[in-house]
Parts: C-alpha cells; structure tokens; sequence
C-alpha cells in the first residue's frame, strides 16, 4: 500500500494508465536563424490551436473560472515578451529555436518560482505546460491526450498538468495518483472541481505501478493499492459506494432552508480567513458567513498594518461573492497566540488573559479606525454585520460601538457611501458577558457566541496545553447554562444569537443548540451541508425539551447521552 495526500475525495477502481510525457533531449545547435524563426511561428500556431482544442473539451466538464487556466495559456502563447525573447536569442546567439526556448522558458520559472506569494509561484506551472508543448512542437513529439481514453483507468503521472487535467474525460478516467502535488497545486484544485477522485504526492508510485495493473485509489484516506486481492476489491467497491450515495444525498440539501420538522427556521453559515474562502462556502449551500477571521489579513502582511484600501478590497470581495447573503466580519482579533511580523506586543504573563482582541483595539483606535473605515466603505456592497471580540463588559462594547459611529458619522460628512442596514454586534467568548447577555443585547445587534474560548475561559483551561485538553468541555452543563443565557438574553432584547466556535460545526452538538434556541450555525463550509441533514430532520419541540434537560445535568457524559438518545444514535 502506498500513501499520499487525500486531494480530491472518492474511491476509484481501475487499471493503470502511466502516463508519461515525451523525453525531450534539446541540445545547443548552430543554425539559420531565418529558418528557426519559421519553426518558431509555425510551433507557436500549433501550441495556439492544441491550447484551443483541449479548452473546447474541457469546455464540457469544467466552470468558467476554471476555464480561466486554458485562457492564460493562450494569453502566454500569444505573448509578444515571451516570443520576443526566444526570437532574440535565435537572432543573436544563432541557436536552434527549442534550445532558445528551453533557455527562456527555464528563465522565466525560475523567476516565479521564486516569488514570495503562493500564487505567482504557482504559475510557474502555467509556464511550464505552455513552452513544453511549444518543444514538443518544435521536436515533432506528440503530447499523450487524456481525451481519447477508451477503457475506466486510474491515471498515474508524475504530476498532470492543468491541460491534461483539463482533457480528462470523466467516463474512463476514474481518478489519478500522482507523485508529487500538495492539497493546494493545479491538479489537486481541478480534481476536486471535475469530482475525480485523486492522491497525490504518492512517492514512488511511478516505479511501483506498471501499464494495466489492477489498482485500488482510496480518495478519502490518500492511499494506493496496487494488485489488490478480491477481497480488497470487494471491500472499497463497498466503500466507494457508500460515499456516493452519502453525497448524492447531501448534495440534495445544497439549496434547501435549514428547517427542523415542525418548521423552525436557522441560518448555516460559513466561516472563513480569506476572500477566496467564499466560494467553498457557497458551494457548500452557505447561507451566508457567520465569521471572518479578518486577522489573517493582518498576519499575512509583512511589514505594516494592512491599509484601508487593502482591506476594502477584501471585505468588498467577500460581501459581493456572497451575493446579498449576510456577512459577519469580525474586527481584529490578535494578541494571545496570534502574533504579527510588524509589531511587537508587550511581555505578559497571561497572553490569552492580557491585550488580546478588542482590547488592543481599544488601545490603538488609530489601527481600529483604518478597520472600521474599510468596514463600513465595503458595506454599500452587501449585507454586513460587524462583531467585536472577546468583550468582557457593556462599557467596552459600548466603547467599541462608539469609534464605529465615529468612523461612520466621518465617512459620510466626506460624502462616502454606506450601508443603511449595517449591523454591530457582540461576541460572546468570557463567562462576565454571558452572564449579562440580557444586559448587552440592549446595545448590540446581535450576538456570536465563540465556543472556542468561552469554553476555555469557563474551564479556566487554556486551549493551547495539551494536560489540560480534557477540559475542553463544550457540552458540560456549565457551558450549556452559558449558552442558554446568551440565547435567552438576546432574544429578550429581540436580538439574533448565532455561533461561530467549533461547536457550532459538530454534529452531537447541534440538537441540543437547536433546542436551545440557537439562530445561527457558523462553521467550516465542508461541515455544513451534514448540519442541514441533520437539522431538517429533527423536531424543535423534541430538541427544545432535551434541552431542558441537558441544561440540569450532572456532567458532558450525561448530556451526550441524552442527546445520542434523543436523536436515536
Ligand atoms: C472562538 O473563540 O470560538 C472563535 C470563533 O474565535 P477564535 O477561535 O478565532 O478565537
Ligand atoms: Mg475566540
């Protein structure tokens, strides 16, 4: 058995189909450059028209944006500066046109890959796909083509490419193992968007697996079976079955409200740290976010505090992905485990218990204001909710609440547009303000409960010491207690209570909130769509009872039984 990373889920049976690209020996030649320039155009226009002909197959299996791929292929093989600089080199060294190709070609993915950001490094790919095929061209060598598979195989390569990726035709090619890849790179990316399962960075695999081998590719555990027994077989057809008939059905739930059997309704939103997350949210039947984690923002900046430009553009970008769906951006929290490259943060004995969060936002209004400028910019966008973190009492969110009216009250006196229906709100993570949750709920729009650190403030258990993991008890009735308070507190109010701490996304938790009365669900976007499954086929009266009963147990163990009986597990 060999192991790799689970990149795109399955479970493919099938024989092995090596496919390997053409060796290319390019050796340093003299030669006419008139004649070579000729090789060239005529390379060129091929490269063109193949790049062309597989988009047109892909055309059929893939999205718009990931078409985007062959596009920037053709932007490459069309561009005056790449062509310009292997014409150059033919005209001034004298040289056969594949070797100035090759030169060039070497030149310019060193560059890239050398860049800092991810992404540029990843187009290096890109760079390579497009002059290979360009030498292949220039050598007269053909380029295997996924296209025209005629028998179910499980493709093995070094790596696949985005064209051949892209000319994959999903009724033969059952799923592919690659050498090398992470969870990240082009093919790992398309795989999981033609839903074909995929391994990658499978060492050895080329060595080991040979043309026509009965091969097992276990998707959803990243491993490669080669030559199984029957058994095996038998086993992981199995296997793979289940998995299809379990997302079958749960992409049935893509686009239904989230509703209980006696018609109780809740939002399932996602939780995101970038704008790139939101795709995965909307794919996953999102009906909004319910936390952006705005402080990746910050981390990843190298050496200032992220702009209000810069962030304008982010929340932007999230509030238009998401289409007028509610979106809940969460103003910086940073201190305790988060630090930045930028800014050194005053020794304290207690991180987690010092200028974390809202605090140190209290402390430099000047980085809270650029914040809550950017904020309230992008809220003529969308339908934004902001929520400040770790409030411990009604003056800090008061106080907060008031450098939002300011930069709002300064924006519109410059004639800048925002949102009429912006709303501010409290996150719920220290047991003082859950305790006066009926109390802040007169201030705050709504509420966000972060389970994450309420559970490790209750406990007084820091969520980072593995000794003391035990405590992390978010179905202890303490908690419970906590979170009915919070719940009970902003309704009397009027208010909406959401969640976005881990608990929210876990599914022996969710009947219990449910009955507790829990308005919104934010979790990791792959956890929503079991979350809806799970909902729609409870009763509230049922879970609103078992609730009250959770909330007068002894222990977490009682209560998991209690839920675990109460929804027949
Ligand atoms: C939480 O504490 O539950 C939460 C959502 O915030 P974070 O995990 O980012 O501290
Ligand atoms: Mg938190």
């Amino acid at each position: 058995m060999l192991k790799g990373i689970a990149a795109s889920s399955g479970v493919a049976i099938a024989k092995v189909y090596k496919l390997q690209q053409p060796v290319l020996e390019i050796v340093r030649k003299d030669a006419d450059p008139e004649e070579e320039l000729k090789k060239l155009d005529a390379a060129f226009a091929k490269t063109v028209s193949d790049v062309e002909r597989i988009k047109e197959v892909a055309s059929k299996s893939l999205k718009a944006e990931e078409l985007a791929v062959f596009d920037a292929h053709l932007m490459m093989a069309n561009d005056p500066e790449l062509r310009g600089q292997i014409e150059e080199m033919i005209k001034n060294d004298k040289v056969n046109a594949e070797y100035a190709t090759e030169q060039v070609a070497n030149m310019m993915v060193m560059i890239f890959e050398s860049m800092e950001d991810a992404y540029m490094r990843e187009r290096a790919a890109d760079i390579k796909d497009v002059t290979f095929r360009l030498k292949c061209n220039l050598c007269g060598k053909e380029i295997p083509n996924l296209a025209t598979l005629n028998e179910p195989v499980v493709i093995v390569a070094k790596d696949l490419t985005p064209s051949d990726t892209g000319s994959l035709n999903k009724e033969f090619a059952k799923g592919f193992a690659t050498e090398i890849g992470g969870r990240t790179s082009h093919s790992a990316i398309m795989a999981r968007s033609l839903e074909i399962p995929a391994v990658v960075g499978v060492k050895g695999i080329l060595e080991e697996a040979q043309d026509g081998d009965p091969v097992i590719l276990d998707a959803l555990e990243g491993t490669v079976i080669l030559n199984p027994t029957p058994e095996q077989v038998a086993e992981f057809e199995a296997k793979g079955a289940e998995y299809q008939k379990e997302k079958e059905a749960l992409k049935a739930m893509k686009d239904q409200p989230s509703v209980s059997t006696d018609g109780h309704k809740v939002l399932l939103v996602g939780n995101i740290g970038s704008p790139a997350d939101v795709e995965g949210v909307l794919e996953n039947g999102g009906e909004g976010v319910g936390l952006f984690r705005t402080e990746f923002l910050y981390m990843k900046s190298e050496d200032d505090f992220p702009d209000e430009d810069t962030q304008f553009a982010a929340y932007k970008a999230v509030l238009e992905g998401m289409n007028g769906k509610p979106v809940v951006i969460r103003t910086l929290d940073i201190g305790g485990d988060k630090k930045l490259k930028y800014y050194t943060f005053e020794e304290e004995m207690n991180p987690f218990l010092g200028v974390r969060a809202v605090r140190f936002c209290l402390i430099r209004k000047d980085i809270f204001r650029t914040q809550l400028r950017a904020l309230l910019r992008a809220s003529a966008f969308g339908k934004l909710c902001i929520m400040f973190p770790m409030i411990a009492t009604v003056g800090e969110f008061k106080e907060a609440k008031q450098c939002y009216d300011d930069a709002r009250a300064e924006l519109i006196a410059e004639g800048v547009k925002v949102g009429d229906d912006v709303e501010v709100g409290c996150m719920i993570e220290i047991p003082a303000a859950a305790v006066l949750a009926d109390k802040l709920s007169k201030y705050a729009d709504f509420f966000s409960i972060g389970t994450n650190d309420l559970v490790q403030y209750s406990m007084a258990a820091d969520r980072m010491s593995e000794p003391v993991s035990y405590l992390y008890q978010p179905l202890n009735p303490s908690l419970l207690r906590l979170i009915k308070m919070t719940i009970d507190g902003a309704h009397k109010n009027g208010k909406w209570c959401g969640m976005c701490g881990e608990m929210a996304g876990d599914e022996i938790a969710a009947p219990v909130l449910l009955g507790l009365g829990l308005d919104e669900f934010s979790m990791s976007a792959t956890s929503i769509l079991r979350a809806r499954r799970m909902i729609n086929g409870l009763s509230y009266a049922e879970m609103k009872a078992m609730a009250e009963k959770a909330v007068e147990c002894d222990t977490a163990e009682e209560v998991t039984e209690l839920i675990k009986n109460s929804i027949g597990k």
